[in-house]
């Protein structure tokens, strides 16, 4: 059975020290967008070496490629997520305190970086890769457009056509872009205009990196959000931007399984970080009820003492034990060599982050009137936790899969 090593729980409480110090001060201004999450994000790296670590096992890759070599693949890449405990117990810790600084640099150190890493090439990894894996730049993934969402790669719009001379011509528009409005570094996805009279849904989709400041790249303000409020979301626009042939993911339109399968590649990995960031809310939302539980009273006896309010808190343990053996479950079968499927980490997502949206919500009923006000903090982990039942894919899309995966026989 998995459990977390001795060396885990000195990290885990190490990082709960750092937490207490270096983010709970800075709440309400990274909750008002006042303070954007980086600089906080970079001191966390720094302070647990994890940009040094980094920086370092980039460095083995690469030199290993260059050799004609394979490495081990370092904590900054999704595929290896399973394998880092530090990684997953940085998203749980982080989670109940601050989901959005964690989100964000999720998609910076995870799906941007992995998808360079993944679909790159040599030159193009050596470009972007070692200050993003350090934080140092902070990447964005975008893929999402107001008329395709779920329908995301059928669905898109944002187009390229060839310029005649090796390179492209990008017009489109993304939103619900995480880091958008701060991003030095954005992976975007974009349909191939052949000029052909392909109908759009069935034309390639390619992948491509764009720096900030490119002309006709436009990086729109953070959008006001129901929770997360210290990830900044926002939307991207594309005006004629011209991307020379070296911005290509690859550098070929001929990818494995199509553009569309870099996109894939890092859903089982962001599935179980959802489950993961689900477990940090409800650790932090039963933490606070217990306390509240036992300090207030009422009838001359603490709440505690209510078998209605005994109810709520047994739930969370029942919700708590689920989504932590569901984690560890996957952890012990990924380090067996059997990392779970799609579909199992599909349902993985949707378990866990409607246990998290439940457990937290139980938790502002809990606290009554207090509950209600930002003050107590349990109404921000309700408001955040509802995010996790819509990105990394919706929860109905998460059924899709796994009813699929059961349909195939899996
Ligand atoms: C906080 C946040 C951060 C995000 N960050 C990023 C990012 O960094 N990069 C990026 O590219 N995107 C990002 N997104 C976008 C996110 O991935 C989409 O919001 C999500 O995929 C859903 O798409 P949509 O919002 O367009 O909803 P829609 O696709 O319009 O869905 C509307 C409703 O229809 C349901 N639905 C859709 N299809 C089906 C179906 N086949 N069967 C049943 N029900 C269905 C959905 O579940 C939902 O309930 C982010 C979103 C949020 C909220």
């Amino acid at each position: 059975m998995f459990e977390w090593s001795e060396e885990d729980l000195m990290v885990r409480d190490a990082l709960r020290a750092f937490i207490d110090k270096e983010v709970r001060p800075h709440v309400d201004e990274l909750e008002t967008g006042a303070l954007p999450p980086y600089d906080i994000t970079r001191k966390m790296l720094q302070s647990f070496g994890i940009d040094q670590v980094n920086r370092e096992n980039l460095e083995a890759e690469l030199a290993a490629e260059e050799n004609g070599e394979k490495a081990e693949k370092s904590p900054a890449g999704g595929s290896s997520t399973l394998s880092s405990s530090m990684f997953l117990i940085l998203n749980v810790e982080m989670a109940g305190v601050s989901l959005g600084l964690i989100g964000s640099m999720g998609v910076s150190m995870g799906l941007t970086v992995s998808t360079i890493k993944s679909r790159g090439t040599l030159a193009q990894k050596k470009r972007w890769l070692p200050e993003l894996v350090t934080m140092e730049k902070v990447g964005a993934w975008a893929i999402t457009e107001p008329d395709s969402g779920s329908d995301a790669l059928g669905g898109m719009k944002t187009t390229v056509r060839r310029d005649g001379s090796g390179g492209y011509i990008l017009k489109g528009q993304k939103t619900f872009i995480t880091n958008g409005p701060h991003a030095d570094t954005i992976v975007v996805f974009a349909k191939l205009d052949e000029g052909d009279g392909t109908p759009i849904r069935d034309r390639k989709v390619l992948t491509f990196v764009l720096d900030t400041g490119m002309e006709g790249l436009t990086q729109g303000k953070a959008f006001k959000k129901m929770g997360m409020m210290s990830s900044p979301t926002g939307e991207l626009f594309f005006d004629d931007v011209h991307l020379t042939a070296d911005r290509l993911l690859g550098e070929t339109e001929e990818t494995p399984g199509g553009g569309g399968a870099s996109a894939k590649a890092g859903f089982t990995a962001e599935r179980i970080g959802i489950a993961a960031l689900s477990l940090g809310i409800i650790n932090e939302a039963q933490r606070l009820s217990i306390d509240y539980a036992r300090s207030r009273t009422l009838w001359g006896q603490e709440i505690g003492k209510f078998q209605l309010i005994q109810l709520k808190l047994a739930e969370m343990e029942v919700a708590r034990i689920n989504v932590q053996n569901m984690l560890f479950t996957a952890i012990e079968a990924s380090r067996a060599g059997k990392p779970p499927t799609l579909a199992q980490a599909s349902a993985m997502k949707l378990y866990s982050s409607r246990a998290a949206t439940e457990v937290a919500m139980e938790a502002v009923q809990l606290f009554g009137g207090n509950g209600y006000m930002a003050e107590y903090r349990v109404e921000q982990l309700a408001r955040d936790a509802k995010s996790l039942m819509i990105y990394a894919g919706s929860n109905e899309i998460q059924v899709t899969h796994v009813a699929k995966g059961l349909l195939r026989g899996e």
